[in-house]
């Protein structure tokens, strides 16, 4: 079984100086499930893939980002399980603080599962312990199927390394690259320098 938990997320940090989620509030009105793409300015800027799996966003440091290019695998590095409500945080880390640097909310929406066995969805949670999940994903930069992938043996939890595939669909288009065309946020429509100005004032 996919081991769920927030402990990780809540040891490394001090939320008393990091305006992060708790993992304590109030479930938020979004769509299920959660696809959310953070782009995360920390000591080396990365993009982190997070879905909704039994309640926690699953997530991955993305280094280059995705593609949408099946050609191009991206290296996804899983990391600690997320809180539900860090879908929508955006703004500082402060200084000193695990992730220290600027969160963006660079793209948001939902997906849908497309494994499936003898007719029926295969669920989220046996798609991650094999190390084999393939999504629609709905949302406004990223959008169509998308493939993750574990590689290698005897790889567990936060060692295992991943793999970001877009898979050969009607989405996929070797031309586009959002990652450097789109780089505002999603949410407020704001660049990286500006929520740093801003959550700054
Ligand atoms: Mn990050």
């Amino acid at each position: 079984m996919v081991k769920n938990n927030l402990k990780e997320y809540k040891e490394r940090r001090d939320l008393k100086k990091s305006s992060e989620p708790s993992g304590k509030e109030k479930k938020e009105k979004l769509k299920h499930p959660v696809f959310v793409i953070q782009k995360h300015d920390a000591s080396h800027l990365h993009y982190d893939f997070r879905i909704e799996i039994d309640g926690v966003l699953k997530s991955w440091a993305v280094p280059k980002g995705p593609s949408t290019d099946p050609k191009e695998k991206r290296l996804a590095a899983p990391t600690d399980d997320h809180p539900m409500q860090y879908a929508t945080f955006e703004g500082i880390i402060p200084e000193g603080n695990y992730g220290a640097g600027t969160v963006m909310v660079w793209d948001l929406g939902t997906y849908e599962n497309l494994r499936k066995e003898d007719n029926k969805e295969i669920p989220m949670e046996k798609c991650y312990d094999q190390g084999k999940i393939e999504i629609d994903i709905k949302g406004e930069k990223i959008y169509g199927g998308y493939a993750l992938i574990r590689t290698g043996m005897k790889q567990d939890g936060n060692k295992a390394k991943w793999l970001l595939i877009k898979m050969k669909d009607d989405a996929a288009d070797a031309r586009r690259n959002p990652i450097s065309t789109e780089n505002k946020s999603v949410l407020t429509n704001r660049t990286l320098e500006e929520i740093e100005k801003e959550s700054k004032d």
